[in-house]
């Protein structure tokens, strides 16, 4: 989605709204007429909430005095003695009706919207440039690279990489510093790309040199990391995997509540272009629903909705453990401090008052996402690996089967066993051992899909979750998983060793329950360590 195309989607909203006004007024109107005739507080509160609703889309669609006019209605209609005095009421309701003749005139506005960058698509194939002159050397790297999930393209002279690089740009370049053409050669064509290219490719630089003036050169030519030869690939894969990183997030996904479909969808567009994911619910009645199903990371919500409050709401959300540290932000046009302290006391994290800008909007709901991402995953990590802790990789299980059982749909299972694991640990040492359960981490979080579920299940165990997967295609993952991880080569000191891994996979059908699938995973893990590890075994249970 385009920054134009936004301000055309956010116009056409606009006009559906200024096209409805007439139908808002006649309810304005017809509120009137109910208060006025049995003088009901219920009447008067339901006529409160239309003029208050008015005044927020008002604010929204950049109807500002439509805005302003609305809310000087709303606060008229707060108490009954204010409301009993008609002729203040009725100027009000004029006035309002010259304001929204005037509005269908109005043409269209600009929108304050962001120059955000639309994040790419998650993209598995991240490209490494190879600048490495020695060919042995080149190819052993390039292969090593590739079981972390890069792509490696080998260039043995600067010219080609220089080539290469414009043609199309790579996620990183790993270059050798000393080559035929200079000593400093792969400094100097890192230097000479910077000038020809808008953005540097990150840079990581390899060599046999030492010295300070090397370190310095590299430094000067906006490197990102040095690596004295010889090196641990494992160190050089966490740098290349925090360069590009940044690439490939995850979006936030975001839950809009609101009653008023529009004004939902406006606030729904403009998260969107900040590549976010959002899912709008307008009745409450299924937020929570909506919730264990969705997995939010913030819930953006209207403050006066039908059926219950939002505050009611916030505090039925607050009150499963599991969603104590969700941020909820409200977003509203009611201005009275009051009741925005009340509002957040009842499990709110924050007040935001329409109008808004697009701009503040994206950046106060990015900033605690950002924030609950990171303590979420704190609390649910295993602190080796990053990945999911025994308990939460657990809850995951049970959410993904209940909701395999709501839509539908197969889960799979799988537990991965390194095998002989004892001895690496004996012969290598605990630190190395420690690594490579790191380097199997990593190598599941490079292979399987962003939806697919990693914990690591205890000691040198990990435990896999692959929703709306099939059993047959989750060996098929897995098996590209044991072949890698076979193949990888792990190093302590000056010895480098090949381990390899044993797995269970078990399947659902939607009769199965999660203690079962458990022990069928484990029983095909132990068929798997008695016929000769190195290998996946799967069962479905139940067929
Ligand atoms: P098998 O092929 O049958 O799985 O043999 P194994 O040696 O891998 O199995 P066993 O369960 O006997 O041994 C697992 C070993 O893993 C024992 C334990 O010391 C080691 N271990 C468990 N957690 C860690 C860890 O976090 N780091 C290291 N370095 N070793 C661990
Ligand atoms: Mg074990
Ligand atoms: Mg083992």
């Amino acid at each position: 989605m385009e920054e134009k195309s936004l301000q055309a989607q956010l116009e056409v909203l606009r006009q559906n709204f200024i096209t409805q006004l007439p139908k808002r007024l006649e309810m304005l109107e017809c509120g009137l007429a109910k208060w006025r005739s049995g003088w009901n507080e219920d009447e008067l509160s339901e006529f409160h909430r239309t003029a208050h609703t008015l005044t927020g889309a008002g604010a929204t669609f950049g109807c500002d005095e439509l805005s302003q006019v609305a809310r000087e209605l709303e606060q008229q209609l707060i108490t009954p003695e204010q409301a009993r005095q008609l002729d203040v009421v009725e100027s009000l309701l004029d006035k309002l009706r010259l304001v929204i003749q005037s509005a269908k005139s109005d043409g269209p506005i600009e929108f304050d919207v962001p120059s955000v960058r639309q994040l790419p698509e998650l993209s598995l194939g991240k490209t490494i440039y190879l600048l490495e002159d020695e060919e042995e050397s080149s190819r052993n790297l390039a292969f090593q690279l590739e079981h972390f999930g890069y792509e490696t393209k080998c260039f043995s002279t600067t010219e080609s990489l220089k080539k290469a690089v414009l043609q199309e740009r790579p996620s990183l370049i790993i270059a050798d510093i000393v080559l035929p053409e200079g000593n400093l050669a792969g400094i100097d064509i890192v230097n000479d790309l910077n000038e020809s290219v808008a953005e540097q490719v990150p840079t990581i630089f390899l060599s046999s040199r030492a010295d300070f003036d090397a370190r310095l050169q590299a430094v000067r030519a906006g490197s990102h990391a040095y690596f004295t030869k010889p090196f641990a690939i494992e160190s050089l894969v966490d740098v290349a995997d925090g360069l590009t990183a940044a690439e490939s997030p995850n979006p936030f996904r975001v839950l809009v509540v609101g009653d008023s479909e529009q004004q939902a969808q406006f606030y729904a567009n403009v998260l969107m272009q900040a590549g976010m994911e959002v899912r709008v619910e307008n009745d409450p009645l299924n937020v929570l629903d909506v919730i264990s199903d969705y997995v939010p990371e913030l819930v953006l919500m209207d403050l006066y909705m039908p059926h219950c409050t939002s505050i009611e709401l916030a505090s039925m959300i607050r009150q499963q453990a599991e969603y104590l540290g969700l941020p909820i932000v409200y977003l509203s046009s009611e201005t009275d401090r009051k009741v925005q302290l009340e509002a957040m006391r009842l499990g709110g994290d924050d007040f935001l008052t329409k109008p808004i800008k697009p701009s503040e909007l994206i950046s106060s709901i990015m900033i605690r996402a950002e924030r609950y991402r990171l303590i979420s995953s704190r609390m649910s990590q295993d602190s080796l690996t990053g990945l999911l802790n025994h308990r939460r990789l657990m809850e995951n299980l049970q959410n993904e089967m209940a909701r395999a059982k709501r839509h539908g749909g197969d889960v799979s299972f799988v537990m991965l066993d390194i095998d002989h694991f004892k001895g690496i640990n004996d012969s290598y040492g605990h630190a190395a051992g420690d690594r490579v359960i790191k380097n199997l981490a990593r190598l599941l979080k490079q292979r399987l899909r962003g939806t697919d579920i990693i914990g690591r299940y205890g000691g040198e165990e990990f435990g896999v979750i692959l929703p709306q997967t099939g059993i047959d295609e989750a060996v098929r993952v897995l098996e590209e998983v044991r072949v890698h991880f076979a193949a990888m080569e792990h190093y302590a000191g000056e010895n480098c060793f090949n381990v390899t891994l044993s797995g269970g996979v078990a399947g659902t059908s939607s009769t199965v329950d999660v203690s079962e699938l458990l022990e069928t995973a484990d029983q095909m893990l132990y068929q798997a360590k008695r016929e000769g590890r190195n290998r996946i075994i799967s069962c479905c249970p139940g067929s």
